[in-house]
């Protein structure tokens, strides 16, 4: 994914799908639906209470919005990802930073996603890949800079047969996401 912009992709059950950071300090947003029922879709907080955790290890599952679990993570160089916060649009750019026509990761998937006719009103909250966020003590968010290095890599295996999104996060209004927008590699593999 260029800098700053997304693609869209099917993948089988079983397929891995490895997301690196090319550069480092570079957010990946990353969204997934179910290829047959395209209603069905990965859910942060439905994910967060199946996991009594906002933290992801190896051998987790992001469960849908239908509580299923849709992707296993089976390697993870990196340790922070985040899914308590929603994917950057143009409204963070406008009411946030007083920014208007900003790039963003919802105009980025809803771009993307044309292809299967997925609307915007239907595009979930995103799982943030590398970007690190965590509730602090007594309940405050607390969220830094990204500590991901080049080649640091996120692996998970579709649990079901999926459309992707991930989306190279244009932020460059804070530190969150890095001194610079750069590129992600997204690489899938078919295991027969
Ligand atoms: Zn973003």
């Amino acid at each position: 994914m260029p800098g700053g912009y997304a693609r869209a992709f099917e993948v089988e059950k079983d397929d891995i799908i490895t997301v690196i950071d090319l550069e480092g300090g570079q957010i990946a947003d990353f969204i997934a639906f179910n290829r047959n029922r395209l209603t069905e879709c990965f859910s942060p907080s439905h994910t967060r209470l199946a996991l009594q955790s906002t933290r992801l290890k190896v051998g987790d599952a992001l469960r849908s919005n239908l509580r299923r679990p849709m992707i296993e993570v089976i390697e993870d160089t990196v340790g922070t990802h985040d899914f308590l916060i929603p994917a950057c649009d143009e409204q963070r750019y406008w009411v946030d930073y007083g920014v208007r026509e900003h790039r963003s990761c919802v105009a980025n998937f809803e771009d993307a996603l044309i292809p299967w006719e997925i609307p915007r009103k239907h595009i979930p909250d995103p799982l943030n890949i590398f970007e690190n966020a965590a509730v602090g003590i007594e309940g405050t968010l607390v969220h830094l800079p990204v500590i991901s290095k080049a080649g640091d890599r996120l692996v998970l295996k579709a649990l079901m047969s999926l459309v992707c999104a991930v989306s190279a996060c244009p932020m460059d209004l804070n530190l969150t996401g890095g001194e610079r927008i750069t590129d992600i590699r997204v690489v899938i593999e078919r295991r027969t």
